[in-house]
């Protein structure tokens, strides 16, 4: 295994911790991604002893190019060196009460410190003293896990979820973000234990949904989520999209699996976080607006408006940013049926210059949701649809080339209008500007100040304005 411990700082660890007469280990995540090849900056070291004194033995030795930070209360300490960052921890045994996740920590030994990890790939160990430098540690058989691409707890898992519910949501996540499986044990008992996540904050918990929103297909964690019963827990509201109802002979599409298709097909063309939650959100409002109607089936009124409504609640809950983030996944929900509809009718330049006003510099976004929302069945259609989407992309291009519009300003402003025609600012303002830039959006007159000038005169003669100061 020494190949893999080429980078300078192993020795340097390593002299460290043989001066210091102390078993020392690179530990977790990092041993797990050397045979996943996914080279990580993250280092984890464990030493039998105290990780700070280690620590700034490493430090001392790497001179002025390291940073050391050390974390007292934890006895912990970490050295910053290049783009590395290693973390420094002495060896522990931990013990759990009920209701918390914090548990009573002492001193232990290597063997202590592997049987509190969550998963058996996680619970690897390369050693670094000299006379052992590179030998594997594997009490689990993680590495035979790595192979199998399996996720199963080092220990009854009953014991290690109900420690600490997060690693119920880490299973789930490692699966999604490198393709495993949840061992059959394992699994059972997360739906066993689901009910203690609830001692879990918001924060780790939306870290982990954000990781599996980043991976390369995320409706693997969605599902895993669904089917061990943590979905209903920590986001009903994505729940309530599943099922399939059928009246009449007529069904609707079950929501859940046609939002898990959308997001994993949008996340084939982009790293957006943001607009991967919008395709997750996207439909999300159809739950509360499904009726039946005899004469249309089924239908979900407005429910790209009450979806982006219900957005600010759900961010808030979860301690999801409710910053701009969060209003661009509003604005993509309202509008992601927009280019769709168009595609469907005959596509009008008003139309087209409309929605680039309203996307603006996120037209772009919004289309690539849009595409990955036709998801029918029907070949025939999906080729109908995309064919006339490609449409769609042709008519923007050509009015964004024609019109600018893309990031449109009113030529003239409510200003000039009150200065105009001498008036305090007030509802007829507003309705000029809005007459302004419906014209311009409708294509009566170009987007160029001039003409909007001698169009706000026309508009002015109907509401009686005059541009001359009666007294
Ligand atoms: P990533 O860095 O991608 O989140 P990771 O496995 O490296 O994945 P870290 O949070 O960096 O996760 O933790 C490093 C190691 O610490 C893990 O590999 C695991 O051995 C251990 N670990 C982390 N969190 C827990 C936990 N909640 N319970 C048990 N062991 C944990
Ligand atoms: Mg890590």
């Amino acid at each position: 295994m020494k190949e893999h411990l080429q980078d300078k700082i192993f020795q340097i660890i390593s002299e460290a911790a043989d001066e210091l007469g102390k078993e020392c280990y690179v530990i977790g995540g990092y041993v797990r991604d050397i045979f996943l090849k996914r080279p990580s900056k993250d280092i984890d070291v464990v030493v039998v002893g105290s990780g700070i004194e280690l620590a700034e033995k490493v430090a001392q030795k790497l001179g002025k190019k390291a940073r050391l930070t050390v974390f007292k209360n934890f006895g912990t300490a970490q050295v910053k060196h290049k783009d590395l960052d290693v973390e420094f921890v002495g060896a522990r045994k931990e013990s759990y009460r009920q209701d918390s996740r914090k548990p009573v920590v002492e001193d232990g030994t290597l063997e202590d410190d592997l049987n509190r990890r969550d998963f058996t790939i996680n619970a690897l160990a390369l050693c670094l003293n000299k006379d052992r430098f590179g030998e594997l540690i594997d009490p689990f058989n993680g590495l035979e896990d790595l192979k199998n691409f399996v996720i199963r707890t080092p220990l009854n898992p009953d014991i290690t979820f109900s420690d600490d519910p997060l690693r119920m949501m880490r299973g789930i996540r490692f699966s999604a973000q490198l393709g495993f499986f949840l061992e059959t044990n394992t699994f059972d008992a997360i739906v066993r234990n689901k009910e203690r996540i609830g001692i879990i904050s918001k924060e780790r918990i939306a870290d982990e949904l954000n990781k599996i929103m980043m991976s390369r297909k995320p409706s693997v964690g969605f599902i895993l989520l669904e089917k061990t019963g943590l979905l209903e827990l920590i986001f009903p509201e994505v729940l309530a999209l599943k099922g399939a109802e059928t009246k009449d002979g007529i069904g609707h599409k079950d929501n859940f699996y046609h939002t898990l298709a959308v997001l994993d097909g949008l996340s084939e063309h982009t790293e957006n976080l943001w607009l991967r939650w919008a395709a997750l959100l996207h439909d999300i409002g159809k739950p509360g607006t499904k009726r039946f109607d005899a004469r249309l089936g089924w239908t979900f009124h407005n429910h790209n408006f009450i979806g982006e409504k219900m957005i600010p609640e759900i961010f808030r809950k979860m301690k999801l940013p409710t910053n701009e983030k969060m209003k661009y996944v509003q604005k993509m929900v309202t509008l992601h049926m927009r280019p769709i509809v168009l595609s469907e009718e005959e596509i009008t330049d008003s139309a087209i210059r409309r929605l680039l006003f309203e996307a603006g510099d996120d037209i772009d976004d919004l289309m690539m949701l849009c595409e990955a929302d036709i998801t029918s069945k029907n070949p025939e259609k999906v080729k109908r649809f995309r064919a006339n989407f490609q449409l769609v992309r042709r008519k923007l291009k050509e009015i964004e080339d024609k019109d600018r519009v893309r990031n449109f300003q009113p030529p003239i402003s409510g200003k000039e209008i009150m200065e105009t025609f001498h008036l305090p600012a007030c509802s007829t303002v507003g309705e000029i500007k809005m007459r302004i830039k419906d014209a311009i959006l409708d294509g009566i007159i170009p987007n160029e100040y001039e003409a909007a000038k001698t169009y706000m005169q026309q508009i002015a003669k109907e509401f009686k304005l005059s541009t001359v100061k009666e007294n």
